[in-house]
């Protein structure tokens, strides 16, 4: 893994012990001399993901952590959460005791924790994952999320909804990233 704090490829392990499934290493970088943790999983084989397009590809740990990272961005959440919804997906994951999942399963478990986590970081995993291609059906997600928001009492950490900006910033990501056919939206 590389440096969390300047991207150096290179670090020495300064400590390692074993805990439930995994080994967690101490590290320090061998540039900046930062100090970070790694976990090494010992990962069960054969858990697989079906795409869309129903090609099969073994589940990967770090495609997760990635898009639910990239999600997550300069949102102020508390260090490890993302690292956390990854675990937490990923046991769910190998406690069902299936051995094929399709990747909208996955897709919907993320969305499900974002939505009670950081709104942003969960519109913006949705403009990627349901490969959103207008800012109306963005606007539909939003709009859903606040009147389920009224719904409810406030929670008192939720952090605010989308300006216009941001939405149309959103938008155009989406258009750019899109791809011919876009699946429906499902709001619950
Ligand atoms: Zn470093």
């Amino acid at each position: 893994m590389n440096c969390p704090y300047c991207g150096y490829h290179d670090s020495r392990v300064i400590d390692s012990r074993e805990i439930n499934d995994g080994i967690r290493r101490r590290r320090q970088c061998l540039k900046c001399e930062s100090r970070f943790t790694t976990y090494e999983r010992l990962q069960p084989a054969g858990l697989f993901v079906i795409k869309k397009d129903q090609r099969r590809e073994e589940f990967n740990r770090d495609k997760l952590l990635t898009g639910i990272r990239k999600a997550c961005e300069k949102r102020p959440l508390p260090s490890g959460t993302v690292d956390k919804i990854a675990e937490d997906i990923e046991a769910e994951l190998y406690q069902s005791g299936k051995l094929e999942i399709p990747t909208s399963v996955i897709g919907d478990m993320v969305m499900e924790r974002l939505k009670n986590l950081d709104h942003i970081a969960y519109i913006r995993f949705a403009s990627v994952y349901r490969e959103f291609t207008d800012i109306t059906t963005l606007k539909e997600l939003v709009d859903a999320l606040a009147s389920a928001e009224a719904r409810r009492t406030p929670p008192t950490n939720q952090l605010p909804l989308l300006s216009t900006e941001e939405l149309e910033e959103l938008a155009g990501r989406g258009r750019q990233k899109s791809r011919p056919k876009s699946e429906p939206l499902h709001l619950s």
